[in-house]
C-alpha cells in the first residue's frame, strides 16, 4: 500500500522536523538504579520504580511462584475464568491500604482511567479536568461523551468558577485530578478541591499513580485510582472506592469487562510489594528526601514528590542535555510535547529509594554544569 507508507513517512518527517519523533531505546534495568543502554552502564533517574521494589527478591519470588502455580496468563476475562486468587487478595489489601471499602484491579492504570470515567458519566453529564491531567484521564473523559471542561492547574477557585458556570445544566459531574502530577511532580490541593466538588455535588476521581508509597498524606477522594507499575514495581491498575461503586465498575467499566485479567505473576508481585511498602516506612521516606536534596543543591523549588522537573524549554535543547548526561553516566530522559505543553520540554528526574546520596549529588553537579546553573 504505497499511499499508506507515504502517509506514515509524511507524518514522521513532520515529527522529525520538530524534534518530536519518538524512538525506542533498548534498556536493560538491573539491581537498584542500574540500567544499561547502548552497552554503557548508567545510573537511572528516569524509572518510576520509586521504592526499588521491581527487583526486590521477595517480589520476584512471589511472581515466580504465582506463575508456576497458576500459569503465565490469566486465561480469560475476570468475569469468565480469569479471576485467579491473587486478584481478590490484592483488592482486599489495596482497599485496606487506602482506607476505602473496596477495590478493583484493572489491566493497567491507563485501562482503569479509560473505564472509570465512562462508567460514571455520559451524555448530559459534566467532566472537569485539571489542565495538566495525564493523557489517560483525557482519554477516559473524551470517551465518556460527557461535556469536558478544563480548570486551571491546581486552582480550586477556577474549578469553583467552572462548576458555577456549568454544573446546573448537567445531571452528574465528575472532577478529575492527580495527587502528584506526573511531569511536574507537584501536588494537588486536594482538601480544597474536594471541598469545592462536594459543594457542587460533584464526585472527585484522584489519580494516585505517583503518590502511593511516596506521598500519601492528605484527604482521600471517593474515587482513588492508581497503578501497580510505579512504586509497587509490577504492572496493572486499580480503583479504590465504596462497595456499590466497585460493584458498578465490575459490570460497567468496558476496559474491565472486555479484557483479559492481570496475569497471576503481576498480581502476586504487587501484593508482596504492598506488604513490603507498608512494613518499611524508612524505604517510603527516601525518594522524597533524595528529591529534596537534589532541589536544594540546584536551588530549585523544594520537591513535593519523587519527581522533579528541570525545565529547559525547546525540545532539541532538552534532548541535547539528556544525551550529555548519558555520556556522563546518567539516564535522565527528556520529556517533550505533546506529553508536556509546547515550550516546556524538560528533564524529568525521578528519585528512588535505591539511589545513594553520592549518586544524587553527582547528578546535581552534572545538571548544574549542563544547564548553566553552576
Ligand atoms: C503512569 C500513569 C498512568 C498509567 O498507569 P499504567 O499502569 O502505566 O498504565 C496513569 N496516570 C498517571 C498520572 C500516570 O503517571
Amino acid at each position: 500500500m504505497d499511499s499508506l507508507d507515504a502517509f506514515a513517512r509524511g507524518k514522521l518527517d513532520a515529527l522529525e522536523a520538530g524534534s518530536l519523533r519518538r524512538r525506542l531505546v533498548p534498556t536493560e534495568r538491573g539491581i537498584g538504579a542500574a540500567a544499561a543502554r547502548r552497552g554503557r552502564a548508567l545510573v537511572s533517574f528516569s524509572c518510576n520504580d520509586y521504592l526499588g521494589l521491581s527487583h526486590h527478591p521477595r517480589v520476584i519470588a512471589a511472581a515466580q511462584e504465582a506463575a508456576a502455580k497458576h500459569g503465565a496468563g490469566a486465561g480469560g476475562s475476570r468475569l469468565v475464568t480469569g479471576d485467579h486468587p491473587y486478584l481478590g487478595a490484592l483488592e482486599t489489601r489495596l482497599a485496606r491500604h487506602k482506607g476505602l471499602d473496596a477495590a478493583l484491579v484493572f489491566g493497567s492504570g491507563y485501562l482503569a482511567n479509560l473505564g472509570i470515567t465512562p462508567a460514571l458519566a455520559g451524555r448530559g453529564d459534566l467532566v472537569l479536568l485539571d489542565a495538566l491531567s495525564h493523557a489517560c484521564m483525557w482519554a477516559g473523559a473524551r470517551l465518556s461523551g460527557a461535556r469536558v471542561v478544563t480548570f486551571r492547574h491546581n486552582d480550586p477557585g477556577d474549578l469553583a468558577d467552572r462548576l458555577a458556570e456549568h454544573r446546573a445544566d448537567h445531571e452528574c459531574a465528575l472532577v478529575l485530578t492527580e495527587r502528584v502530577f506526573s511531569m511536574d511532580g507537584d501536588r494537588a490541593p486536594l482538601a480544597d478541591i474536594l471541598g469545592v466538588a462536594e459543594a457542587f455535588d460533584a464526585w472527585t476521581l484522584v489519580d494516585d499513580a505517583h503518590g502511593i508509597g511516596v506521598v500519601e498524606d492528605g484527604p482521600r477522594a471517593p474515587l482513588e485510582m492508581g497503578t501497580l507499575s510505579k512504586a509497587l514495581g509490577s504492572y496493572g491498575g486499580y480503583l479504590c472506592a465504596s462497595r456499590p461503586v466497585v460493584d458498578l465498575m465490575t459490570s460497567r467499566a468496558r476496559s474491565f469487562v472486555y479484557t483479559t485479567g492481570l496475569p497471576p505473576a503481576s498480581a502476586a508481585a504487587a501484593l508482596q510489594a504492598l506488604a513490603i511498602l507498608e512494613a518499611e516506612p524508612a524505604r517510603r521516606a527516601r525518594p522524597l528526601a533524595l528529591a529534596r536534596r537534589f532541589t536544594a543543591r540546584l536551588g530549585l523549588p523544594e520537591a513535593e514528590s519523587a519527581v522533579v522537573p528541570v525545565l529547559v524549554g525547546e525540545a532539541q535543547a532538552a534532548l541535547d542535555i539528556s544525551e550529555a548526561l548519558e555520556e556522563a553516566g546518567f539516564l535522565v530522559v527528556a520529556i517533550r510535547p505533546p506529553t508536556v505543553p509546547a515550550g516546556t520540554a524538560r528533564l524529568r528526574v525521578a528519585f528512588s529509594a535505591a539511589h545513594e546520596e553520592a549518586q544524587v549529588d553527582a547528578l546535581a553537579a552534572a545538571v548544574a554544569a549542563l544547564t548553566g546553573r553552576a
